[in-house]
């Protein structure tokens, strides 16, 4: 029997001897640099002479790995291998599954330290977010081990007489899946491992950007007893492989998160029927957001705008949930934009291996241009309050910047940026901050900051997002609390972390036999 699951303590830094575990794991690592990562198909490391490369991206010169890289063959090669193992896996019953997952979170809080160091170097994450990341991967196996047990003792029917009556969840068949940069062990993890633990064998592609650190969930599901071909990892550009992926007639399920032009091409494709194939494939897909804070005059005005620069700029505004627009009433607009820009000159931009450093680099320099046209942009539809430019180094660094006076419907209101940029927008009343706070097609995360118990009951029944947050920050949902996913343009709202995410895995068989 498991014990109630808890959500992974953080590694306290200020710790020294936490402190030194952390500098000797990227000490460590920086030797295995340009590390080769292979193809993992049926139990076997499989290379390719096609390869791909990751870098630092706070250090740009700094190839971090190579990978080798899948093409439809080898998409083919590891499709074989996963039906193959489909037809032992399915069989294996939920709570064998389960254990699986949890020698698995043994391993990664074993080799935390190290999994961290691969994030900051080949992510870009402070330490604090890397930790972040990797305690909730260690999260991730450990609730959906306790859930795979649970989905197995559920009875789903009411009893019949004369009949025997059940209702059995049964694994769909082999899952594609494509995870994103951003949380390259969490989400990458979360996903792959809710598709095993339900029966269900995977091919995962991870991002182009941090292949080397999916390849640490392939070391460690083996080291876990995880049987050959039940994961299958195949490194490749998704521009290439990922359509291929898709189509494939024998993919049941798509599990996917990334933005919305991917995501919704996915779906696009999935619904279309391939030669050959025998079913209607199930697509999960979690997109991007337009994420927002709202303040109302009657709050905490420091720990509101403590709270907006902690969630516009961690990670560098890289996460889904990031906020991108505070939505302010007027009476202290004013007063909230001074607290938001002397807060934001206080950050610190430079490499993630020096822990001082509050931001680092964003992921590419696609991403670093993309913000600085979005910048341009901004210098038009509003006035720069901070930043608004490169920061110095040899990596994609960009000051955190503010913009004011944005007004509703600019594209600044409306566009996913993925940066670390801010817009500051005015609104009469609460009413109207809300109403703002909507009008975009997005509906991921929002937070409102007031005491007021009416605007607080407002803002339950009306501010439309999938994960809404009163007095506290938009970012940083835990596993198990704050069951994650998005409403409209952010996705088909599968609630990762949560009670229901492992329905979504599975299909539901009803049996009734005659007893009398
Ligand atoms: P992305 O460009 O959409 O890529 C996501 C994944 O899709 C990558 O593995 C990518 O492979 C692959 N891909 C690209 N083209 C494909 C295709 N035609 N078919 C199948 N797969 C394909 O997104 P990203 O830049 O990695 O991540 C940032 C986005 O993710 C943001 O929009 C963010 O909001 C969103 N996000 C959402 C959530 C959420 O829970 N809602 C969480 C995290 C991130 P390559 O890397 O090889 O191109």
């Amino acid at each position: 029997m498991l014990g109630q699951f808890v959500n992974e303590p953080y590694t306290d830094f200020s710790v020294p001897e936490n402190r030194r575990a952390q500098e000797a794991a990227l000490q460590e690592i920086s030797k295995k640099f340009d590390r080769q990562v292979p193809l993992f198909i049926g139990g076997k490391e499989i290379t390719s002479e096609r390869k791909l490369k990751s870098f630092n991206p706070s250090n740009k010169d700094q190839i971090v790995s190579t990978f080798h890289r899948a093409g439809k063959k080898e998409v083919d090669l590891a499709m074989e291998a996963a039906l193959r193992a489909f037809e032992k896996w399915r069989w294996v019953a939920p709570k064998e599954r389960a254990l699986v997952l949890m020698r698995a979170a043994n391993i990664l809080r074993r080799r935390k330290m190290e999994v961290n160091a691969w994030m900051i170097t080949e992510a870009g994450k402070s330490w604090i977010e890397a930790e972040a990341d990797t305690s909730e991967a260690v999260d991730f196996l450990e609730f959906y081990a306790r859930e795979m047990i649970r989905w197995s003792e559920i009875k789903g029917v009411t009893p019949f007489p004369r009949e025997y009556p059940e209702l059995n969840y049964i694994p769909l068949g082999v899952t594609a899946v494509i995870p994103p940069w951003n949380f390259p062990m969490a989400i990458l993890t979360g996903m792959t491992v809710a598709a095993i633990v339900t029966g269900n064998t995977v091919l995962l592609k991870p991002a182009s950007d941090s292949p080397a650190i999916g390849y640490l969930l392939v070391e460690i599901m083996r080291e876990a007893g995880l049987p050959d071909g039940v994961l299958n990892f195949i490194p490749g550009s998704g521009g290439e492989i990922g359509d291929y992926l898709v189509e494939h007639p024998k993919t049941r399920l798509i599990c996917f998160t990334g933005s919305k032009e991917v995501g919704l091409r996915i779906i696009e494709l999935a619904a279309k029927t391939s030669p050959g194939q025998i079913w209607v494939k199930r697509v999960i897909a979690e997109m991007g957001g337009k994420d927002t804070i709202v303040v109302d005059h009657e709050t905490d005005l420091d720990d509101a705008a403590r709270n907006i620069v902690a969630s516009a700029f961690g990670y560098q505004g890289q996460k889904c949930s990031a906020c991108s627009r505070a939505i302010i009433v007027q009476s202290v607009y004013e007063k909230m934009i001074k607290k938001i820009a002397a807060l934001t000159e206080q950050l610190t931009v430079g490499p993630t291996e020096n822990p001082e450093n509050y931001m680092g680099p964003v992921i590419n320099q696609a991403s670093q241009e993309k913000i600085l046209s979005y910048i341009e942009i901004g210098k038009k539809e509003g006035k720069l309050v901070s930043g608004g430019e490169k920061a110095p180094g040899n990596g994609y660094f960009l000051k955190p910047t503010v913009f004011r006076d944005i007004q509703p419907g600019a594209r600044l209101d409306q566009e996913e940026i993925f940066g670390p940029l801010l817009a500051v927008i005015k609104a009469k009343d609460f009413d109207q901050a809300i109403q703002i706070a909507n009008s975009t097609e997005y509906g991921l995360t929002g937070s409102v900051y007031t005491r007021n118990r009416y605007k607080i009951e407002t803002a339950k029944k009306l501010f439309y997002v999938g994960n809404l947050y009163i007095n506290r920050k938009c970012t940083g949902a835990m596993v198990g609390a704050h069951p994650f996913g998005g409403f409209n343009m952010s996705g088909t709202d599968s609630k990762a972390g949560g009670m229901d995410y492992l329905g979504l895995f599975m299909q539901a068989k009803s049996i009734s036999e005659k007893i009398g």
